[in-house]
């Protein structure tokens, strides 16, 4: 998709940091951390939001869910727990239309979110 932002990282046409990578989805650090493991994984394939991928590739969306938990895990908070939000649409405060599984831990997170 042209002059989508995470299309460019997928690319590596805009540079990110990287924590896991498979052929298909790919995961790297939120630019600016709400947590001390605050991690995007996206399929590289572009879809708008949560909805589009769960209707368009359920396989897909299974492998991000699968990802957001390997990069728990890799980030050794696998087990003390963590969030995985899909911000979704203007009222869900989703800024980049490509979909992305925000996965935030590493200490206590409440509900809701300030
Ligand atoms: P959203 O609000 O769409 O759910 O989340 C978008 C996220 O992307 C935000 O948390 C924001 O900090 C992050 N972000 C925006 N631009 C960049 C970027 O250029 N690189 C990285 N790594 N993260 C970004
Ligand atoms: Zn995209």
């Amino acid at each position: 998709m042209p002059d989508c932002l995470f299309c460019a990282i997928a690319a590596e046409t805009i540079p990110a940091t990287r924590v896991l990578a498979t052929d298909r989805v790919l995961a790297f650090r939120d630019i600016s951390p709400q947590a001390p493991t605050h991690v995007l994984v996206i399929p590289r394939e572009h879809y708008p939001d949560v909805a589009a991928l769960a209707a368009g590739d359920a396989a897909l969306l299974h492998e991000v869910m699968t990802q957001a938990h390997q990069v728990a895990v890799a980030e050794g908070i696998g087990s003390s727990g963590y969030r995985v939000v899909f911000n979704t649409g203007r009222d869900g405060g989703q800024e980049v239309p490509h979909v992305h599984a925000h996965v935030l831990g590493g200490r206590s997170l409440t509900w809701p979110p300030g």
